[in-house]
């Protein structure tokens, strides 16, 4: 990988400013509505951020999935697609480019990360056998759940504390998944669910050592481990930024070594691999990857495109040579640690270190006098989109469900609003003025209250659910 180009000229000129590497060909104009309309819009939509009309959002950091700017070189790639029913050519440049950043040896494409979610766990899992991970991700979970696993979260305790500055809070707490495995017996786990980053901690990656010590541990005992390898390429920036031995290697050489300690991986390609839609499975073992591609044909669609046309996986090819470039990265850590900063130094209380992918803002620290089943996080992303325009998610406890046993809300630590920042969308004055807009927020805080759940869905409620103010 050749140096980068923002190191060299940050070096030249002696200071430590950088800018993306990329310029803006084509732009799509924002439409900005009044604060009594935002207000309205808010009320329609049941106080759920989810259930507004994008045109209503000024600036929309609901989520960096999907939402990525793609290159010429991707829209480029789109003209090329081969629309044959089976074994069109971008479906092999998509199996050459997993394999070679990846490096795993057999691939199955889906539609997006929850079909890959849905047929690994229907596969490897046995009804009543424990999943052990580095904390839940919402659509894994689910899928672990329906599929009869029951999920036991073996995240390190310092991942619960927003304040907390390990550089690694995505690592897996070791001690804990041996005494799982000896409580429960290996025949009744059935495999380690890793993700980098970790979403729901916050973008918190997992080191190197981590990983390898992991797979040490699960040698031992004989059982597989699977990769949520979803925001893998900016879990590799920080292993290269934070890591001892790591700071001369490429993101894209950091990836391939972290892969290797894993047994296969699903992949939201709508996250790191910059495309609006697409995933893909990746498994090295060629029994498992027989059973994934008969299933396959089930769900999704053929083995050779999963439910993606032939021009959406030439962009996913395309947008994971791209991604995983150290210049583009960095630009994209580097945005969501400029947002970070401003919000740090106004003193606004979000979760530290900055993470991958997002700002979570901590809603507990925000509203200590909005108790945890009026949803702080909930009514903080309700009245920043009233501010500002500005539509964040809600990540505490709407998102984490209720207990399928006792059916009463899962209480997580964590009670959390994320701003997702997407891929080479905005600017830097987009970040100026978001956090301008929490800012105000934060400044009326103590007049703020909290809400009222009056409509549930059964799965992932986060995404449905209705509100009302108290
Ligand atoms: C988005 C996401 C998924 C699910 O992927 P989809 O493409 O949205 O179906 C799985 N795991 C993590 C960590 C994610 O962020």
């Amino acid at each position: 990988m050749s140096d980068s180009i923002l190191h060299t000229m940050g070096q030249q000129l002696g200071r430590r400013s950088w800018a993306e590497p990329w310029k803006i060909k084509m732009v799509e104009p924002l439409r900005v509505i009044g604060q009594e309309e935002r207000q309205h819009a808010m009320k329609d939509a049941g106080y759920n951020t989810f259930l507004l009309r994008s045109e209503d959002v000024y600036i929309d950091l609901l989520t960096d999935s999907g939402t990525s700017a793609m290159s010429d070189r991707q829209w480029a790639g789109m003209m090329l697609g081969d629309e044959a029913y089976a074994g069109s050519r971008n479906f092999y440049h998509l199996e050459e480019a997993v394999r070679d950043y990846y490096g795993y040896k057999y691939i199955v494409p889906t539609h997006q990360g929850r079909g890959a979610e849905h047929l690994i766990n229907q596969t490897v899992i046995k009804q009543g056998q424990f999943v052990p991970g580095n904390m839940y991700f919402t659509t894994t979970r689910l899928h672990q759940e329906l599929a009869g696993g029951i999920f036991v979260d073996v995240i390190i305790k310092e991942a619960h504390d927003p304040n907390d500055l390990h550089p690694f809070k995505g690592n897996v707490d070791l001690d804990k998944l041996e005494t799982l495995f000896k409580e429960r017996g290996v025949e009744n786990i059935a495999y380690v669910s890793l993700a980098g980053t970790v979403n729901m901690a916050g973008g918190q990656p997992v080191s190197m050592a981590n990983v390898k010590a992991l797979r040490g541990l699960c040698d031992r005992y004989g059982v597989a481990i699977y990769l949520d390898a979803t925001r893998m390429f900016e879990n590799a920036y920080f292993i290269q930024q934070r890591e001892e031995g790591y700071a001369n290697k490429s993101v894209a050489e950091i990836l391939k070594e972290f892969c290797q300690y894993t047994d296969g991986a699903w992949m939201s390609a709508k996250k790191d691999n910059l495309v609006n839609i697409g995933g893909w499975l990746a498994v090295n073992d060629y029994e498992l990857f027989d059973q994934l591609r008969n299933l396959v044909v089930i769900y999704e669609g053929l083995h050779t495109y999963g439910g993606m046309a032939g021009r959406d996986m030439e962009a996913v090819a395309i947008g994971i040579a791209e991604g995983v470039q150290d210049d583009q990265v960095r630009a994209r850590v580097g945005q969501v640690e400029y947002l970070g900063t401003l919000l740090l130094d106004w003193e606004i209380p979000i979760v530290k270190p900055v993470g991958g992918h997002a700002i979570f803002l901590d809603a507990r620290a925000f509203y200590p006098h909005i108790p945890q089943d009026e949803f702080p996080a909930q009514t903080l992303a309700a009245q920043l989109y009233t501010d500002s325009g500005v539509r964040g998610m809600e990540r505490g406890i709407v998102s984490a469900g209720r207990d399928p046993d006792t059916g009463e809300h899962r209480y997580p630590a964590l009670e959390l609003m994320r701003l997702a920042i997407p891929r080479r969308v905005y600017t830097q004055a987009h970040m100026d003025v978001v956090a301008e807009g929490v800012k105000t927020v934060y400044d009326s805080r103590e007049a703020t209250r909290g809400l009222k759940m009056v409509y549930e869905p059964k799965y992932l409620r986060f995404f449905q659910a209705r509100f009302e103010a108290q």
